[in-house]
């Protein structure tokens, strides 16, 4: 143990002693912007007693037989657990959304169940089974179409269950995501963005009926060819700017979310979703690399084209328009991108299984979160389907 972490275990200790009495803290696993988590052991753990069920994968756990000799003492058995110490800086509220809402969850199938969680003043710390994981950067290169297929329904599996209790993640990315290429199986984490739909939302164009929308966008299109500013948004305008949750991570936000869209539904974690896939069939990590919100709209507005992003953008009421020479106006399909990215030439095309992986990749970036994929339809695409026993 560093001294680093041995100090912050003290502390830990310290804060919470009745925590320290059923908690042995290992060493540091992770760090991010709210959190920083350990591994521990459950000292209190008790293999032949416990009626704490393993509820991972959805699958009720029971340990298996063991053959007792006579006269031998049961062997010990460690059970380990993520500890989450929320930063202080993160607000009241925030923290009790995170475990409102993993307590809503805690039934769901690839979603890790919040054990318990403790407080000490302005300290909480979230207590959850520990998951063994590789990062994703050492195994993402070398998996086959069935291994995507495998990693994907999983994750899809978590997605559905958050979805049908219209939660919104908000941060789906591969960090996000605990995956154990030796099992095949994942775990979702980190529900410090997530909200439940339509909990902080105000009426977004992209909800307007179809018609409705058609008539508006026409007007504004027309507008905009004869030089005038686009209809129903005058010159000298006087609104409040726009507001709209954009928490998330870089290169992972969805076109709705990089457009300000004021109705943000659960789409925006099937385009994250969608990135993790485009990573991983084009190899390269991170596929996107933006420093801000209008980088990130260069981004994808280069693949797609500037006629799909300026559809995308009067969606929800933007215009987009781009003088970026590389900026194309058609873009390219999602097939030449990862034919390039993995500098593959003409002649060795996608396989059947490949091209099944691309069109399910182009039901999840969908410009238009209406039409996206979800969970549910997701995992009945035949590409879901790959490497199922
Ligand atoms: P943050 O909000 O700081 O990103 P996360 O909940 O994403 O916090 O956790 C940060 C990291 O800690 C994860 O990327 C993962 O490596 C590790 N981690 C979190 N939960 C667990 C768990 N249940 N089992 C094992 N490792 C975990
Ligand atoms: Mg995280």
């Amino acid at each position: 143990i560093d001294g680093g972490v041995a100090a912050d275990i003290e502390r830990l200790e310290h804060d919470f002693p009745s925590f320290a009495r059923k908690y042995r803290l290992i060493k540091r696993i992770g760090e991010g912007t709210f959190s920083t988590v350990y591994k521990a052991e459950d000292k209190l753990y008790n293999y032949y007693n416990n009626d704490w069920k393993e509820q991972i994968g959805g699958a009720q756990w029971t340990p298996p037989p063991v053959k007792r000799q006579r006269n031998q003492q049961p062997k010990k058995q460690s059970r380990y657990v993520a500890i989450k110490k929320i930063y202080v800086t993160s607000s009241p509220s925030r923290i009790f959304n995170e475990l409102d809402l993993l307590k809503d969850l805690r039934d769901c199938p690839s979603v890790c169940p919040l054990i318990t969680a403790f407080r000490s003043t302005d300290q909480v710390i979230a207590v959850l089974p520990y998951f063994r994981h590789s990062d994703f950067r050492t195994y993402f290169r070398d998996m086959t179409i069935p291994d995507i297929a495998i990693y994907l329904r999983s994750l899809f599996t978590a997605l559905k269950s958050c979805h049908k209790h219209h939660i919104l993640h908000r941060d789906i990315k591969p960090t996000n995501f605990l995956y154990d290429p030796a099992t095949q199986t994942g775990v979702l984490v980190d529900f410090g963005l997530a909200e439940r739909e339509g909990s902080e939302s105000r009426a977004c164009l992209c909800h307007e009926a179809k018609e409705q929308r058609r008539a508006r966008q026409y007007a504004s299109a027309y507008a905009q060819t004869n030089g005038q500013p686009a209809a129903g948004y005058p010159k000298n305008d006087t609104r409040p700017s726009r507001r709209a949750n954009r928490a998330g991570t870089r290169g992972f936000r969805a076109p709705e979310v990089l457009f300000k869209c004021t109705e943000q539904t659960t789409a925006i974690d099937i385009w994250s979703a969608g990135v993790i896939l485009l990573t991983i069939l084009s190899k390269r990590f991170p596929f996107f690399n933006s420093a801000d919100d209008v980088e990130a709209m260069i981004e994808i507005a280069t693949i797609f084209g500037v006629k799909k992003m300026r559809a995308a953008g009067l969606l929800h009421g933007c215009v987009f328009e781009s003088s970026i020479p590389t900026v194309g106006s058609q873009g390219f399909t999602l097939e030449k991108i990862i034919l390039w990215s993995t500098c593959r030439t003409d002649d060795k095309p996608l396989t059947s299984e490949e091209k099944l992986a691309v069109n399910f990749l182009e039901r999840c970036m969908d410009m238009d979160p209406s039409r996206r994929i979800t969970a549910e339809k997701a995992l009945q695409h035949d590409f879901l389907q790959l490497g199922m026993p």
